[in-house]
């Protein structure tokens, strides 16, 4: 059972332009949110400091994606310093839009999450099946050599939160049953307590992403080990969010 506080993080994706952001930004400065909750939005690289100097400090922001390491002749990547220097907070790892759209792997991926971490950036970092290996029974060796890439490179779980997204949940309407998350939540849990210590299992919070909404978010957070929630359609719309957000006191 986690003893972490309620997390919840909007991924925003490729979605949105200045006007409709700063609409968003508007509409989440205007919501209520409980105050025993870390709420984290990570809007596109290229509206980050729009949404620093726009939104409410109580929602911090994170970046979607950072190249591996320090700056210099890397074409088109926005490094962890330069996201820390504009105000940025947190980052997205091993998103399975990444990771199966863009070709990134495990490796890859815990590298740089480690990076991101020594430049005091936090880190989400996210994990997934496809569903053909749910229903061939892989989920969780799937699962667990994800972790395992973390775990071979961060040096310490603090600023980590972990990300349970079944790639087969994602963007399709088809949200995992409570039940579901659960269980693959309450595995993790066990997992890096057998591979770190049953403090970093306690503390570490473990939320669940893939098609949550204002109307499901709530039976899930009543689950033992769901700690949160990282929601991508549905945070583009301020009330909603709000509603994820509020619904695990
Ligand atoms: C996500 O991409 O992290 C996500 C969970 O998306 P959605 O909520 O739209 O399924």
């Amino acid at each position: 059972v986690g003893t972490g506080k309620f997390f919840v993080g909007g991924n925003w994706k490729c979605n949105g332009t200045q006007e409709s952001i700063a609409k968003l930004v508007s509409d989440l400065n205007a919501t209520t949110l409980e105050d025993d909750v870390d709420i984290v939005v990570a809007p596109p690289a290229i509206y980050i400091q729009q949404v620093v100097k726009s939104l409410a400090p109580r929602i911090q922001v994170s970046a979607q994606n950072a190249w591996v390491g320090g700056g210099g002749a890397f074409t088109g990547e926005v490094s962890a310093e330069q996201l820390k220097d504009i105000g940025t907070k947190w980052l997205i790892t091993g998103h399975s839009e990444r990771r199966h759209i863009l070709g990134e792997k495990s490796d890859f991926i815990g590298k740089k999450s480690a990076y991101a971490l020594s430049k005091n950036l936090n880190v989400i970092a996210c994990v997934g099946e496809k569903l053909e290996e749910r229903e061939s029974n892989h989920t969780f060796d799937v699962i667990f050599e994800q972790l395992q890439a973390f775990v071979d490179e961060l040096p310490s779980w603090s600023n980590v939160v972990v990300a349970y997204e079944p790639v087969w949940a994602i963007g399709t309407g088809k949200v995992a049953t409570p039940q579901q998350a659960q269980e693959v939540h309450s595995a993790i849990r066990k997992w890096l307590g057998e591979k770190l210590s049953t403090e970093v299992a306690a503390q570490i919070r473990i939320i669940y992403g893939g098609s949550v909404t204002g109307a499901n978010s709530s039976e899930l957070a009543k689950q033992e080990d769901i700690d949160g929630f990282l929601v991508g359609g549905a945070s583009l719309k301020g009330p909603e969010f709000a509603t994820i957000v509020n619904s695990g006191t």
